[in-house]
């Protein structure tokens, strides 16, 4: 894989044959994470596409050119002509394989499959998840001498990397940039000594035989499992959303309230959460706007007392939101009135989106631990579920405060639980 700018655009890949280009950026997770992935592709495919890289904020006008709006973007390009829609954002393995893939004849793509050998390793304990109950779950394992591997489908650090500051960690007199805790988690678990497979497609997990298959290709089995996957929030599948996730757009109001003194928020959603968090804002902000849906708020009657008569509390109800632009340091919400279909754009300096989080257990399929009533994993004080040799912990477990103090106890009380049971 090689590294050009525009100057070689036109020879390498318009005039390159079949050619596979990652648009990248710097300081943007997705593109670290997609980095080993392209390079492992390029191993591969390397004899029959050329893989080349080109950074996107040295190359502006020719990313605009090509119409690439995110970091990163891989095009794929046959003869100078693009053959298939771009990619971009998360990117998993498994689609960059199909494209490449779609390039190729069948007797090319037979003849690059038999060349990856299937892999199986075993490990005393799997940790599914490497935010920070899994990342402590794998620091209190590593130091225990206790063979682990800890497995994330994206980098290190979960929730942490995408937080723009974080002041409630103790051991930190200023506030800490989330990546930074991340790196310093991520980076400690390392060197205890655990293995690690990160930015990797999850393909299976079966709890009862204890295996993981990664990229399709390689199985791990373990003794025991500590599920750390956490929680996604509900999408509102709106543009900017993801963009903006953490850059204007919080999930957390205990973590980011305080960045907004004397500013004007907008709050979406219109549940328990909502309204609580929106009455927690209003000892910072100067201005809430909370943007609901329906006609009336679904939370307790004391709370939504209260944020109707908070003389800082404007709600628009009967509105959602339909995308996300930053404007300047500001956040523009274009916003739908839901009867009508008139839209109209909110300018705020923040938004903050309370519609509910859902616990990432999909990847379980049907064979999943004991839940509550919400899709949370129950455990029992040492972070069992009730499968055998299975334990759960941080912000997937059913339990009353999400953060990361809470996640971290949850890790090391799983990880001292293992380390005298193996
Ligand atoms: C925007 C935001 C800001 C926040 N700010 C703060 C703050 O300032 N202070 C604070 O204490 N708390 C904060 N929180 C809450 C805190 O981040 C969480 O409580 C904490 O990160 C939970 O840790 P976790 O390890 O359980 O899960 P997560 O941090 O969610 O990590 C889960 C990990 O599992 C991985 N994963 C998911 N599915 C799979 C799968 N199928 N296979 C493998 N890996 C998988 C993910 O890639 C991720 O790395 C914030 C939350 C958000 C959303």
């Amino acid at each position: 894989m090689t590294e050009i700018d525009s100057t070689l655009f036109e020879e390498k890949v318009l005039q390159g044959g079949k050619v596979v280009v990652d648009f990248y950026s710097t300081e943007c997770p997705p593109c670290e994470a997609l980095a080993p992935k392209f390079e492992a592709m390029a191993g591969l495919y390397g004899d029959k596409i050329s893989f080349y890289k080109i950074f996107r904020q040295e190359n502006r006008a020719l990313a605009e050119q090509l119409g690439v709006r995110s970091s990163p973007t891989l095009l794929f390009f046959e003869n100078g002509v693009q053959t298939t829609e771009p990619i971009s954002g998360g990117i998993k393995k498994s689609d960059i394989i199909a494209r490449l893939d779609a390039m190729l004849t069948p007797d090319e793509v037979a003849s690059i499959k038999c060349r990856q050998k299937p892999l199986f390793s075993e490990y005393d304990v799997a940790i599914l998840g490497g935010g920070p109950a899994g990342l402590t779950a794998g620091i209190y394992l590593g130091q225990a001498k206790i063979n682990t591997v800890l497995i994330d489908s994206a980098l290190p650090g979960g929730y942490m990397g995408i937080t723009h500051q974080i002041s409630n960690y103790p051991g930190f007199e200023k506030p800490q940039p989330g990546f930074m805790l991340a790196h310093y988690m991520s980076e400690q678990a390392k060197q205890s000594g655990i293995d690690f497979k990160v930015a990797v497609d999850i393909t299976s997990v079966d709890l009862r035989k204890k295996e993981i298959v990664i990229d399709g290709l390689e199985t791990i089995r373990a003794k025991k499992i500590i599920i750390a996957t956490g929680t996604s929030p509900n999408p509102m599948n709106v543009p900017g959303e993801k963009e903006y996730k953490g850059k204007g757009l919080s999930y957390c109001a205990t973590c980011d309230a305080k960045y907004f003194v004397d500013k004007d928020v907008a709050v979406i959603g219109g549940g328990n959460s909502a309204v609580e968090e929106a009455l927690f804002i209003t000892r910072f902000a100067k201005k809430v706007t909370i943007i609901h849906r329906s006609e009336k708020f679904r939370a307790n009657e004391i709370a939504i007392e209260q944020a109707l008569a908070h003389p800082k509390i404007e709600v628009l109800f009967g509105h959602r939101p339909k995308g996300f632009v930053r404007k300047e340091d500001k956040m523009e919400t274009m916003i739908e009135n839901v009867k009508t279909g008139e839209t109209r754009p909110l300018l705020t300096d923040g938004v903050f989106v309370f519609i509910g989080l859902k616990p990432n257990v999909e990847v379980f399929g049907s064979h999943l631990p004991e839940s509550d009533d919400w899709g949370y994993i129950l455990t029992d004080d040492e972070m069992r579920t009730n499968l055998p040799d299975i334990y759960a912990v941080g912000d997937v477990v059913s339990k009353k405060f999400r953060q990361i103090t809470t996640a971290v106890a949850d890790g090391t009380i799983a990880a001292i639980s293992v380390s005298k049971e193996l």
